[in-house]
C-alpha cells in the first residue's frame, strides 16, 4: 500500500496546516528530550520568531544505557502540549510503547517511531490502528526494503499519514555517529507516495556537519529536514555534543533560506 504502484500522487501529511510534501521543504526543530518547561518554550519562542511550528522532542527516551536520562514521561508531552498551545507549534514526540499510544493522542500532533523500534511490530500496529500522523524513523541498521516494511505494517492497518525518516545507519565508519543515507531519499520518494525527512542531527552526530548534510538533503529531494536545538547545549541531559544553540540555528535558518524550495 505505501508503494508508487499503489498510489501515484505523493501524500501530503497535513499538521495543524502545515502540509509535510506538498513540494515546500519544511523544517522540523526542538531539543533532543524535554527537560523542562523554560527550556522548551525558549526554543519554541526561537522557532516561532522563525515562521516554524513543528516542534519536536522527547518525553520517552531509547538510551542506549539505561543509567541515562530517560525523559520526563507524561509530564514531559504536557509540558510540549502547553508550551505549544501558547506559541502555535504542533508537537511530534517519540512513543516507545503500544501501551503508551492512546495517552499520547491528548498531547501529541504526531506519533514519532523511533530508530529503535522500527520492527517493534506491535508499536507499528498499534500506530496504524489510529487517526494521527506517525513520523517512522529508519531503524539503526534497516535496509530501505526492511523500512518500507514498517511503513506497509502502519498502513496496512488503516493509517496512511506515514511521514519517513532517514536519521543515518550503522556502517564501519566512526567519523560520524550514523552514516547519513543521502541516497535513500530519492530512493524512498521513488518506491513509495510517502514524504521523506533528513534527521541531520542523529545521521551525523556533529554539530560541523549539520548545514552541509541539510544542503544536500534539501538538494536531493526531502521534504523536511528535522535537527536539535537546545537553549544551553553544554547542560542538555542527551545529545549534548550534536544540539545546537539558539544563536546556531538563527544562522541555520539563514543559511538554507536561499536552498529551500517553496512553491
Ligand atoms: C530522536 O529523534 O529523538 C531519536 C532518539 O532518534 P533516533 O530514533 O533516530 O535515534
Ligand atoms: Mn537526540
Amino acid at each position: 500500500l505505501v508503494s508508487r504502484k499503489a498510489k501515484s500522487d505523493n501524500t501530503i501529511v497535513d499538521i495543524n496546516g502545515e502540509k509535510i510534501g506538498d513540494g515546500n521543504q519544511r523544517f522540523i526543530m526542538g531539543p533532543c528530550a524535554v527537560e523542562s518547561y523554560e527550556q522548551v518554550k525558549a526554543v519554541a519562542l526561537a522557532m516561532k520568531d522563525q515562521g516554524l511550528t513543528m516542534m519536536r522532542g522527547g518525553a520517552y527516551k531509547p538510551r542506549t544505557s539505561p543509567y541515562d536520562f530517560q525523559g520526563l514521561g507524561e509530564e514531559g508531552l504536557k509540558i510540549l502540549r502547553d508550551v505549544a498551545n501558547e506559541t502555535g507549534m504542533s508537537v511530534i514526540s517519540e512513543i516507545l510503547t503500544p501501551h503508551d499510544v492512546e495517552k499520547a493522542l491528548d498531547y501529541v500532533d504526531v506519533i514519532q517511531v523511533g530508530a529503535r523500534n522500527m520492527q517493534n511490530f506491535e508499536l507499528l500496529k498499534t500506530v496504524g490502528k489510529v487517526q494521527k500522523p506517525v513520523l517512522l524513523k529508519r531503524g539503526l541498521s534497516a535496509t530501505i526494503e526492511e523500512f518500507i516494511n514498517a511503513a506497509e505494517y502502519i498502513i496496512s492497518e488503516g493509517n496512511d499519514q506515514i511521514i519517513l525518516c532517514e536519521r543515518g545507519i550503522r556502517t564501519y565508519e566512526k567519523a560520524t555517529r550514523n552514516t547519513l543515507d543521502i541516497s535513500a531519499v530519492p530512493i524512498l520518494k521513488k518506491e513509495t507516495h510517502l514524504p521523506v525527512v533528513v534527521d541531520v542531527t542523529h545521521s551525523t552526530g556533529r554539530k560541523d556537519l549539520l548545514l552541509p548534510a541539510a544542503k544536500a538533503a534539501l538538494a536531493i529531494g526531502a521534504d523536511a529536514i528535522m535537527a536539535e536545538v537546545h537553549p544551553d547545549p553544554a547542560v542538555a541531559l542527551s545529545d549534548s555534543a550534536q544540539q545546537m544553540n539558539i544563536p546556531e540555528f538563527n544562522e541555520f535558518m539563514n543559511q538554507l533560506s536561499p536552498y529551500r524550495s517553496e512553491s
